[in-house]
């Protein structure tokens, strides 16, 4: 059976570990290789019919040309995943085993659901179509990033590629949202999320610096107690939320699908937003993120001794900015918030807020109707995405970025991203092909 192949397949790339480190020195480029070699021989037809090269060795880009290049499409997906140790794991991280039979069958592993499955389901449609004499109607381009999990140069670096050859795809679309059923209570019927933005992603760091001194002899307000009362007075001062119109977009179309009081509030939200922004904010911390600026504190450091006071403390707030905001207006609210000029406040990774993809024209009622088509029931919504991904960089050649990962993933399984016990259900990665099959035969 075909599919069995495809299982196999993926089973036997799970199995190389494409672990990306933040240290690139550490990281196993011969695992990179082996990838790239492995693909090579399970997918002759994409290496024989499409052209291939590689960006900052280990990035690949495939071209595949359609009858036109006027309005091309990018799949884009990428192939080094995060690290895991066999602790903690009820099957080995990197066995890719399968458990379970039929419908329920599952593929364990990581980079299952991010990403490698992803650029697996692509490669399977991509050979199967090739098999069936596809010609697509436009260039298709196969971006596969290798090091997306350590913020890397590669999504970049294909994306200066494609900028010099003034490729400018009408449609790019990375890994993202996924199809849910249990994110929102008001509906039965499964969703597919489809992120239209991603929010800014900044690190800032708080920093007090003050005379050490002996433990024993304390000042009234010691460095670490400064510190502390900053955090937890800007913990006290959230962001506010704001109804973005991709907000909008997601509240209507659950309130389409939601009866009584809510689904009437949802329909209505440009007017009860004042009644419904708090409800959903204390409700869900999903929708909560959606809506406004989130800050978190991630790093706490300071301290030698036990018995001196530290000159220096300082931490990390990680900051998620909202799409109608910027990193100008982050500051000045956590600025505001801390009160305190002896708490100083610097950006250590900026990352601004990426522009919204339209829900209209042509590359998004593709995307919608295709999946619409590959996922029947299914309700299809724009959402912005918390998480920053690759296709950010794309943003710069393209307005249609959407990210959408074409599987089903209940709570449980998305709980398990970047986390033990990362797996797949076998029926969602072959939905998941058939979905790229669809969308490629529309291109
Ligand atoms: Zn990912």
């Amino acid at each position: 059976m075909k599919s069995a192949l495809a299982v196999e397949r993926l089973q036997e790339l799970v199995r190389i570990p494409t672990v990306s480190r933040a240290d690139a020195a550490t990281t196993e480029w011969t695992e990179f290789t082996r990838f790239a070699v492995a693909l090579r021989k399970l997918y002759p037809l994409c290496h024989s019919r499409l052209e291939r090269e590689t960006v900052l060795e280990h990035s690949l880009v495939f071209l595949w040309r359609g009858r036109s290049s006027t309005e091309p499409s990018v799949l884009l997906a990428h192939y080094d995943v995060v690290a895991a140790s066999n602790e903690g794991w009820k099957r080995p991280p990197f066995a890719a085993e399968l458990s379970g039979k039929g419908e329920e069958q599952l593929i364990w592993g990581r980079g299952t659901l991010d990403n490698k499955g992803s650029v697996v389901a692509i490669l399977e449609a991509v050979e199967s179509q090739l098999e069936a004499g596809l010609v697509p109607a436009q260039d298709i381009y196969l971006c596969f990033g290798h090091d997306e999990e350590t913020n890397g140069t590669g999504a970049s670096a294909i994306v200066d590629l494609l900028e010099k050859r003034g490729v400018k795809p009408i449609m790019v679309l990375d890994e993202g949202g996924a199809i849910v059923d249990d994110v929102f209570d008001q509906i039965d019927a499964p969703m597919a999320v489809v992120g239209v933005a991603e929010k800014g992603t900044a690190t800032l760091r708080l920093t007090v610096d003050q005379q050490g001194g002996h433990a024993s002899t304390p000042p009234r307000l010691p460095a670490a107690v400064r510190l502390a009362q900053a955090i937890v007075r800007l913990n006290s001062r959230p962001f506010a939320s704001h109804l973005t119109p991709t907000a909008a977009d997601l509240l209507r179309t659950l309130g389409a699908h939601a009866g009584g009081f809510t689904g009437f509030l949802l329909r209505n939200v440009s007017w009860t937003r004042g009644l419904l922004l708090p409800i959903l904010v204390r409700k869900s911390s999903e929708l909560a993120a959606m809506l406004r600026t989130t800050q978190a504190v991630t790093i706490i450091e300071g301290g030698q001794a036990t018995n001196a006071l530290p000159e220096r403390v300082s931490a990390i707030i990680n900051v998620r900015i909202a799409i109608n905001s910027s990193l100008e207006a982050t500051l000045a609210h956590v600025t505001r918030a801390i009160g305190d000029q002896r708490v100083r406040i610097t950006v250590e990774s900026p990352g601004e807020p990426s522009p919204v993809s339209p829900t209209t024209g042509l590359a998004w009622e593709l995307l919608r109707s295709t999946i619409e088509k590959s996922f029947p029931g299914t309700i299809v919504t724009p959402y912005v995405q918390n998480g920053a991904t690759d296709s950010r960089h794309f943003t710069r050649i393209s307005r249609g970025v959407y990210r959408f990962t074409p599987f089903a993933m209940a709570r449980e399984v998305r709980d398990t991203l970047h986390a033990r016990n990362e797996r797949m259900l076998v029926s969602s990665y072959l939905d998941g092909i058939n979905f790229y099959r669809a969308l490629i035969a529309s291109l």
